[in-house]
């Protein structure tokens, strides 16, 4: 008969809350900085070192001191002895006790705000559904540990975490993902601050037990072998007895019973000596298993109700239902069927109600063999089909199911939440993305706007600027045509009217204080036999000595001169502030600049000379109210008839009056000869450049020359 390997899970369950108690002082190194002083934990340590080989002295001194701490004591101590109390207390069997523990923790933990704490005690109780056969349940709440712990760099809440992922994936029989959480939880035992060698011990035992599972023995002996080389036997009792018990099993399984005996024996002594009285009860079933493979049926109840003793005493179910289907086989083995499926079927119906699919398994199979052993077929054969039939049925369908469920409504949770969340970021994504088209197409429209806006104000400007220009060159036109000739480029007749209107008359009639020492100046020409100019050579050329003329008139006078068309082939150069003692010197210069050189146009050589008037203004001392500029013109324009008539190329000027201005003016007014013979006026006489051949003939003179000269100074 095969033994039953219920007690492997179980074990290494037990193995599992075992190994809790370790975390106390590992995890001190990450304890919550909340102490004011450095918190002691030399007493716990001490005791947690005493419970690896006298678990029942370790717990009587643990509680002890933490009645002494009482509840105000430090956190982080208080926090480390509950700890430490729970390992304890499921090592002693004391599971509800262990448990109440666990609670307390999770209230001080969360006193406290110390989610790593939390954490654990939420490990705790996830570790107590297992207990429960509540494998399902425990690994959703698993999930929910690790999501809640997804921060944390605490070795030691980690590796605890992942021993319970492997715990429960072992029991529901995913060996691999088991693995790969005891291998990770094995390497996170380096980065934990003290007792590393203890734990990497627990967890190659968990790992051993696995490959039991895996139905590898080789390898469960070889990983149970080298945690035992690593470990000096005295040191701690709790770890060795865990590993020889892991050992024991690989070797029944590789057939080599009698060191699988010896093995479980050592566990039984060290259980015993070290106050484990759950290690001593699996141990004692497992001897028991010895036996049953051994066919020693009668040392096999023996042990198998030694075994339920101890098993009755810590309340351990487990325990307690190995024992009973141990016991069962005993009986059975010696004949005594009846009894013996009494027990049998109180196991069985333990595992059916809790146990994991690979016990319930292992028990039918068991149940099968041993009717077979009995030639009693017809049982076996129901046992088979039993077998089978809770295969497919509970397993499959409700178990398997169960799981299936929770970890589906778990992911489909977890799938909600996610849809949630995104739906969520989807919606302010969408808003975002909303508010940034808003943005883009107002910045779009803004800037269409804007060069909307630019266009019309520089189309307009443009507009604007060309009507100004157009403007400002018909205003210049206007202007030019206004105030110049348009032939020769002078000054018009009106223009010069408009200054002389312009000009600051003061009160008195008169303009400045130095008008009198520096009066301005009129010099009124006239082209001479310009008309013959007009019919020998054509109008255009008229034309082009009308402009040949206004070019020299204007090179032969100050820029601050005027020189004017005043109409037809006539001009006047207005002189301002010229002495008239300079006057004489500028007609002079007029008339030769004129008659000198005569003109070229169109290839043919025109002589032309000038006949002038001239006057100065004021004149001869008088006040403009007596004597305006219009009458100074007047007696200029009487100057040059008598320059015409006097046989032209020559210029008068009216210099200053004779008489009083009473008696001469009336006379001057409208006949500058008469004038002349009554001696009222001093008269200024230029003559022009004599040229050798004279083109035009010179006109009678009107006046005789002697009869002037008596006028001239
Ligand atoms: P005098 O020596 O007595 O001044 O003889 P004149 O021929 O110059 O005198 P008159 O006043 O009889 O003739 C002026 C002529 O000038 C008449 C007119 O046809 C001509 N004339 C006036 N304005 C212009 C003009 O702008 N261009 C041309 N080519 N001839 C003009
Ligand atoms: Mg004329
Ligand atoms: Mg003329």
């Amino acid at each position: 008969m095969s033994q039953l390997h219920t007690s492997r899970w179980k074990s290494s369950l037990a193995q599992g809350l075992l190994s809790f108690s370790l975390l106390g002082l590992a995890a001190l190194g990450s304890a919550p900085a909340c102490a004011q002083t450095k918190p002691d934990f030399s007493e716990i340590e001490a005791i947690h070192t005493l419970s690896d080989s006298d678990n029942t002295a370790a717990l009587k001194q643990l509680q002890e001191y933490k009645e002494k701490l009482g509840k105000d004591a430090d956190y982080v101590v208080r926090a480390e002895v509950l700890k430490t109390l729970i390992g304890i207390l499921y090592d002693a069997g004391k599971i509800k006790e262990a448990d109440a523990a666990n609670a307390e923790l999770m209230q001080l933990a969360k006193s406290r705000n110390d989610n790593d704490m939390i954490g654990l005690a939420l490990i705790g109780e996830a570790f107590q559904l297992m207990d429960q056969g509540k494998f399902a349940m425990a690994l959703v709440k698993l999930n929910d540990i690790q999501q809640s712990l997804r921060d944390t760099k605490n070795a030691e809440v980690l590796m605890r975490m992942n021993i319970a992922f492997g715990m429960v994936q072992l029991a529901i029989g995913n060996f691999d993902k088991s693995l790969s959480y005891f291998l990770e939880a094995l390497k996170l035992t380096d980065q934990i601050p003290r007792r590393r060698v203890q734990a990497k011990l627990y967890r190659m035992e968990s790992i051993a037990r696995l490959y039991l599972n895996m139905h590898n023995a080789e390898k469960a002996l070889e990983t149970t072998n080298e945690a035992l080389a690593m470990q000096p036997k005295a040191e701690s009792p709790k770890i060795i007895s865990s590993l020889q018990m892991t050992r024991g099993l690989a070797l029944i399984d590789l057939g080599r019973h009698d060191e699988a005996f010896e093995a479980y024996k050592t566990v039984l002594q060290i259980a015993t000596d070290a106050g484990m009285p759950a290690v001593a009860a699996t141990a004692l079933g497992n001897i028991s298993d010895y036996y049953l493979h051994v066919r020693k049926f009668t040392e096999a109840e023996r042990a198998a109700r030694f075994s339920l003793e101890k098993a009755l005493a810590v309340k351990d179910p487990f325990s307690i239902a190995i024992a009973k289907a141990n016991i069962g086989f005993s009986l059975a083995g010696q004949k005594k069927f009846s009894q013996g499926i009494e027990y049998i079927n109180e196991a069985k119906k333990f595992f059916m109600e809790t146990g994991s699919k690979s016990d319930v398994e292992n028990l039918l199979s068991e149940i099968g063999n041993m009717f077979e052993a009995a030639d009693m077929y017809k049982e076996a054969l129901a046992t088979v089909r039993e077998q089978q039939k809770l295969s497919d049925e509970l397993f499959r369908s409700d178990r398997a199911r169960a799981v299936a469920t929770l970890q589906e409504q778990f992911n489909a949770q977890q799938r909600q939440k996610q849809i949630e969340l995104l739906a969520r970021e989807n919606q302010l994504k969408d808003a975002e993305i909303k508010n940034r088209q808003l943005q883009q197409v107002i910045l779009m429209l803004a800037g269409v706007l804007m060069v909307m806006i630019g266009a019309v104000i520089f189309f307009l400007y443009q507009r604007v600027r060309k009507t100004n220009e157009k403007l400002r060159e018909a205003n210049e036109q206007l202007e030019f045509h206004a105030v110049r000739d348009p032939l020769t480029g002078l000054y018009n007749r009106r223009s010069f009217v408009d200054m002389m209107k312009s000009r600051v008359i003061l009160p008195d009639g008169e303009r400045r204080e130095d008008a009198l020492e520096n009066p301005d100046c009129l010099i009124l020409m006239d082209i001479d036999h310009f008309k013959n100019i007009n019919d020998n050579y054509g109008h255009a050329a008229g034309d082009a000595v009308l402009v040949e003329v206004a070019r020299r008139l204007r090179g032969s006078v100050r820029d601050s001169d005027m020189v004017l068309r005043w109409g037809g082939e006539e001009f006047l150069i207005y002189s301002p502030r010229t002495n008239p003692a300079q006057l004489k010197n500028l007609v002079d210069r007029i008339l030769r600049s004129i008659g000198e050189e005569s003109m070229t146009v169109d290839g043919a050589e025109v002589p032309v000379t000038l006949t002038a008037g001239f006057i100065s203004l004021p004149f001869s001392g008088l006040p403009e109210a007596i004597c305006n500029w219009e009458k100074a013109l007047q007696i200029a324009d009487m100057a040059l008839y008598l320059g015409k008539v006097n046989g032209r190329n020559r210029a008068y000027g009216v210099s200053k009056l004779l008489t009083a201005y009473e008696e001469a003016l009336p006379v001057l007014d409208h006949d500058l000869s008469a004038a002349i013979k009554a001696g009222m006026v001093e008269l200024a006489e230029v003559h022009g450049p004599v040229r050798q051949a004279e083109a035009h003939p010179p006109a009678t003179p009107a006046m005789p020359h002697a009869e002037l000269a008596s006028g001239i100074k």
